[in-house]
């Protein structure tokens, strides 16, 4: 279940010094590349097991029990903004309009991006999923990705919250530049790190000598393997033959998540506090493939 590990998943320089944080069932480090990463973290089999449906996450993240019911077009949410602002901006940097989406889940970003034009197609582990994403009316296959051989190619490939997950970032980089056409770009939308929640429970940590560990424990979770910053990401990138064309950052949208009201409080006050200190926990980017 668990892959212990001696390297940076995002550069593989060895490790060399002590964790930032340590936590029950993991420590996280810091590598010089902008990038904070689990050890022991889950490994691909697992994966792909958490990701089959609500329930499978929700075992490990109670927040995340509605993930996959959540419809973000019912509104003008944090998700709605974030997929227009995307789709916006991939516009700018291609000519086509097809587009595949990796680890697609129940197909929400897809449907949005349809709905916007886009000829989608969507690959996701989950055949729960795609049948679901498939009811929508959205073209998808149930397949591991690295599985996954085709003579498609797609002006934008989209990476939602999924390069924060594998075990090896730079392999699902290869297989996104495999399947894009010259001059492809990619959407990547990532948990940010460092953010105000990040710094905070960092801070809480090191002033407790390790023993508040309840606020980090909230932001660094076992479903994830790499925590990137901009220059993270941005260097991960450029060695696997992509150029960063554009990033902003965003938000969590709260209202995807199951938190107690106090929790709900308390993270919107944060998350206004983030806003005006340009400290938010999330971030999309735009990279050309050369
Ligand atoms: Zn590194």
């Amino acid at each position: 279940m668990f892959a212990e590990k001696n390297q940076c998943p995002a550069c593989k320089t060895r490790r060399m010094g002590k964790p930032l944080i340590k936590l029950e069932r993991f420590s996280v480090y810091v590598c010089d590349c902008g990038v904070k990463y689990l050890d022991p973290s889950l490994d691909e089999k697992s994966q792909i097991e958490i990701y089959q449906n609500s329930d499978s996450i929700s075992e490990i993240n109670k927040a995340l029990e509605q993930y996959y019911e959540y419809e973000p077009l019912r509104s003008t949410s944090q998700t709605a903004r974030d997929y227009d602002r995307a789709l916006t901006e991939a516009g700018k940097s291609v000519a086509g309009r097809d587009l595949c989406e990796i680890g697609c889940g129940t197909g929400d970003f897809l449907f949005f991006a349809k709905s916007r034009g886009w000829n989608v197609f969507g690959i996701d582990s989950s055949t729960e999923n795609i049948e679901k994403t498939r009811s929508r009316g959205i073209e998808g296959i149930a397949e591991n990705v690295f599985r996954y051989s085709s003579q498609r190619r797609f002006d934008v490939v989209v990476l939602w919250d999924v390069i924060e997950h594998p075990q090896d970032p730079g392999k699902l980089l290869a297989k996104c530049h495999e399947l894009l056409k010259p001059g492809g770009c990619l959407l990547v939308a990532i948990p940010y790190d460092p953010n105000l929640i990040s710094i905070l429970a960092t801070l809480f940590y090191k002033l407790s000598f390790g023993k508040v560990r309840g606020p980090a424990a909230q932001w660094y979770v076992l479903e994830h393997t790499s925590y990137f910053s901009g220059r993270g990401l941005k260097g991960l990138l450029e060695r696997n033959s992509f150029a960063a064309v554009k990033y902003w950052k965003t938000e969590t949208d709260l209202a995807r998540y199951k938190f107690a009201f106090l929790t709900r409080l308390a993270l919107r006050v944060l998350f206004g506090i983030a806003r005006i200190l340009g400290l938010q926990n999330r971030s999309i980017m735009v990279a050309k493939k050369v």
